[in-house]
């Protein structure tokens, strides 16, 4: 096994050692991503796993420091790569959907540039040093700050590379979401992936992405779905010891739609995640500041709600809801 280094973080075989990548400051201020290498004794791949892309988005972030304690490099085979919070601005600053000093979204700016604003260098940070060095990928998402959430992921049917395809439809079931949102939409170009996941995807690298969690708080069920995915993954990819498990009964959901505000005002949801919906159902009403109806937002498709936008502050383009057709 030979050592890899991620940032300032190298780990000798057997060993499982912590540091920090850093992002240097240019225009606005830079940061230090936390990560984690643990390095196994036998070859085998090496498995990245990323939370707080999103920094509301606690419970993966809560989970990789429960995967950290309970990692035991001397039985592992291959690498972990554990990025521990990805977008620590937007952690600290409790923001939601963007980063505090440039109001970009990290998730929809890679492959980044060592150049850019804020976001745009943490991408490229985490795209030269996370990602050039992994096999495959999980970028750990939930509902964000102000969303409630039925857990998912997404299976990028990339369409480039029907092997890799493949690869991440089984990484996708073997994190043990049941249900799984069919992508065909990501972009293939390797300069513009725009997404974390995808970026390892149009390189060539299986990846997924998870969304388990959700309104900002690590509750222990969410916890808990993260931190058995990150352990199912690293069983099925054979790097420990144990079964490998898949989800037997996945229900795959195509199409689906993301609702987005038709105004900016205050959000009155109408529905839960989970609830069931039939085309041209009630999600939410926007009313103005004083109560009064300004929008009604309704599902143009029947099927189940993935999330809802759960707390009242609503600008205009923002998401509210996300609704996705189960497949027959
Ligand atoms: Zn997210």
């Amino acid at each position: 096994m030979t050592p890899l280094s991620v940032g300032s973080a190298v780990a000798r075989p057997g060993e499982k050692v912590s540091g920090f990548i850093d992002v240097p400051d240019a225009a606005d201020p830079g940061t230090r991503i936390p990560v984690t290498i643990a390095t196994g004794v036998r070859d085998g791949p090496v498995l990245a796993l990323v939370a707080g892309t999103h920094g509301s988005e606690p419970s993966p972030i809560v989970a990789l420091q429960r995967v950290r304690a309970e990692l035991d490099a001397s039985e592992l085979a291959g690498t972990v790569i554990l990025v521990h919070v990805a977008n620590v601005p937007s952690f600290q600053r409790r923001t939601i959907y963007r980063g505090p000093h440039d109001w970009k979204n990290l998730n929809r700016v890679f492959p980044g540039s060592p150049n850019g604003t804020a976001s745009e260098r943490i991408a490229h940070a985490v795209t030269t040093e996370v990602i050039d060095r992994c096999d495959c990928l999980v970028d750990m998402h939930s509902g964000d700050g102000n969303e409630a959430l039925r857990p998912y992921a997404y299976w990028n049917k990339l369409g480039l590379d029907d092997a890799v395809d493949a690869r991440a439809r089984d990484l996708a079931l073997a994190f043990g979401l049941d249900h799984l949102v069919i992508d065909r939409g990501r972009p293939r170009d390797a300069g513009a992936s725009v997404f974390c996941s995808n970026t390892a995807h149009v390189r060539g690298k299986p990846a997924v992405t998870t969304e388990a969690g959700g309104l900002g708080v690590p509750t222990e069920d969410a916890v808990a779905l993260n931190v058995n995915g990150a352990f199912r993954v690293i069983r099925y990819l054979g790097m420990l010891p144990g079964p490998r498990e898949m989800v037997e009964r996945p229900v795959w959901l195509e199409p689906s739609v993301v609702l987005t505000s038709p105004g900016t005002g205050t959000w009155h949801p109408a529905v839960a995640p989970d609830d069931r919906v039939e085309a041209g159902d009630l999600l939410g009403t926007l009313t103005d500041w004083f109560g009064d109806p300004l929008a009604e937002v309704r599902s143009p498709l029947g099927g189940v709600v993935l999330y809802v936008v759960a707390s009242p502050a609503m600008s205009e383009g923002e998401p509210v809801a996300m609704v996705a057709t189960p497949n027959a």
